[in-house]
């Protein structure tokens, strides 16, 4: 039997017409006397009737997920069976012949209704989970957005080269996947957990513009919405500007943001690291909120309110937001508010508002109406608003607001899903210092090169050099990240140098690399790009295993797989592995 149309194209226009159709049984409805399958394929659904007796009683036999093939002729629905929400819910199909092509197990959880189903089962038997519309669009507007990328690129310039799976380790921050070495026992290789290295020898090697839609490997405690392999647009680019790079990722994002019929007006936001952190308490600032945290100390540097006066003096400072509307707010409201800071790791959280004239605040004893009078004024609350202040160490202040902030815009419902707002940030910080070890360590990746007005200070006060580092983001989420790389190979011995690698290490480590960089590499950059949650924002899922196909769960398991598994002990004799 070969197939004439899908269930998602014939239409009025086809009504006389012979056709075959193959899929699956998506629904059976008995009317007693007359039959309605309704067939379904990646493309639709499509309704066939039957009339004939015989026929029926053969489709009797038939139940959901069944593989059939349909014979018959194309007819018009009555005007009162025209179905609106279906794309061929004009006509019918009336059958002549049914074919059973397979039949099937009864699946666990019903393919043809949207009902809750766990994510555990959901995984188990994502071939299925796999056939529900949901899963089947959020696939296809994948490809759509893998195509895009791919066809911007080479009309770029670009050209997509892979770079090897079995390989060195890459540094990127996270734990590596090894693979043991069969024929060098004792040896292995590991799993990138970027293209970096190779993309920057393609620059040496005079390739000039790459990029590659490459898996990446990352063995780290997963947070919400990680997974240990993932896919990143990863690109590269010689002879690259910050100022260049984005010029070539911001017409991309609106190419992709168009499969949803967006757009994503040019040029994007810049924004600062520190002034990032000043203003939202975070290095992915969701700009639909509003509620910049705005800087309060003034009021309070000589007010009486000695715990926001020593949180000054002691080099901190305080900040605080508006909450527009909030004024109404209760006392319970306003207490869940300040406990919700508490937990969020804030010692303490002031609020404020005025009241018929009058301010009201839980500090207004303390601080005196003047202080919070001025507070207010600053802050640019008006007589609806409520304004929150915290004080303490300038970043941890920040980020406890900006998290609040957050939770606040979710349940106020300022974060509009129907608005996109894309951001730059750049600037960030060289090194960050890690306490626990103490020493520095890369906060984008070793190979990133310094703002080249602080270089001069990289061995005297590291903390204080920022990066030719920037990261993409849209709507608080970190989408992209890149920068410009180091390409002169005593800055990278230097730096490695700085990440307490001695020299022995580093040429361990990445010896081959830093012999490359001796050979006229060119000043390059570039940037990778998160495509599984670019994509689950295109599709408005929440989260990245809605938009992969066979995702893993969030302790790296897949189930639908049973992988990781125990193995052979012959395959682990020949590896020299010992597994205890
Ligand atoms: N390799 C970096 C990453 O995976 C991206 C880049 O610097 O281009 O985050």
């Amino acid at each position: 039997m070969a197939r004439t149309h899908t269930c998602g194209e014939l239409s009025s226009a086809d009504v006389g017409k012979s056709v075959v159709l193959l899929g699956w049984v998506h629904r059976v409805r008995d009317l007693g006397g007359v039959m309605f399958l309704d067939v379904r394929d990646r493309h639709g659904i499509t309704q066939v009737v039957v009339r004939d007796v015989q026929l029926e009683n053969r489709a009797k036999r038939l139940r959901p997920e069944f593989v059939v093939g349909i014979v018959g002729t194309v007819e018009a629905r009555g005007k009162d069976a025209i179905n609106p929400k279906l794309k061929t819910g004009e006509i019918e199909i009336a059958a002549r012949e049914i074919r059973l092509l397979n039949d099937a197990r009864v699946p666990p959880f019903p393919i043809n209704e949207d009902t809750a189903v766990s994510e555990e089962m959901r995984l188990r038997y994502r071939y299925l989970d796999l056939r529900r519309p949901r899963l089947q669009q959020n696939m296809i507007l994948r490809h759509k957005a893998a195509f895009a990328v791919r066809k911007y690129f080479d009309e770029q310039g670009f050209l997509e080269i892979e770079t090897p799976i079995l390989t060195k380790s890459t540094p990127e921050g996270a734990r590596d996947y090894l693979v043991p070495s069969r024929v060098r026992p004792g040896e292995f290789f590991a799993l990138p957990q970027s293209p970096q290295i190779f993309k920057q020898i393609l620059m040496i090697s005079g390739l000039d513009r790459y990029f590659q839609i490459a898996k990446c490997f990352r063995d780290e405690d997963l947070r919400a919405d990680r997974q240990p392999e993932f896919t990143q647009v990863d690109l590269e680019i010689s002879f690259a500007t910050e100022n260049l790079v984005f010029e070539i990722l911001e017409p991309l994002m609106g190419r992709l943001m168009a499969l949803i019929g967006r757009d994503a007006p040019r040029p994007f936001r810049r924004m600062a690291y520190a002034d990032a952190v000043a203003s939202y308490g975070s290095d992915k600032p969701d700009l639909r909120a509003g509620m910049e945290l705005k800087a309060l100390s003034d009021p309070f540097a000589t007010s009486n309110f000695s715990v926001f006066r020593s949180a000054i003096e002691s080099g901190g400072d305080v900040r605080g937001f508006v909450i527009r509307g909030a004024a109404r707010y209760s006392r319970k409201d306003l207490d869940n508010l300040v406990d919700e800071a508490k937990q969020l790791g804030a010692g303490g959280l002031v609020w404020a508002r005025h009241a018929e004239g009058a301010v009201q605040s839980s500090a207004l004893k303390a601080a005196g109406e003047d202080v919070i009078r001025r507070a207010l004024e600053i802050a640019g609350a008006g007589p609806a608003d409520l304004l929150v202040l915290a004080a303490g160490p300038h970043a941890a202040t920040a980020r406890t607001l900006g998290q609040l902030r957050l939770n606040v815009a979710k349940r106020e419902n300022l974060l509009d899903p129907n608005r996109y707002e894309f951001l730059w940030v750049v600037d960030f910080p060289m090194f960050e210092w890690l306490e626990d070890e103490k020493r520095w360590e890369f906060m984008h990746h070793p190979f990133t090169a310094p703002l080249e007005s602080d270089a001069d200070r990289l061995e005297s006060d590291p903390g204080s050099v920022r990066a030719r580092a920037y990261d993409m983001v849209l709507n608080g989420s970190e989408i992209g990240g890149g920068s410009i790389r180091i390409h002169d190979q005593r800055l990278q011995r230097l730096v490695f140098k700085l990440l307490g690698m001695s020299d022995e290490e580093a040429k361990a480590r990445f010896g081959f690399f830093v012999d490359a960089l001796e050979f006229g590499t060119p000043p390059h950059g570039g940037i990778a790009l998160g495509l599984d949650r670019i994509t689950a924002i295109l599709c408005g899922e929440q989260s990245i295993r809605e938009v992969i196909a066979f995702p893993k769960t969030a302790q790296a398991v897949d189930l639908m797989a049973g992988a990781p598994s125990t193995v052979d002990p012959k395959q682990l004799r020949e590896l020299r592995v010992r597994t205890e």
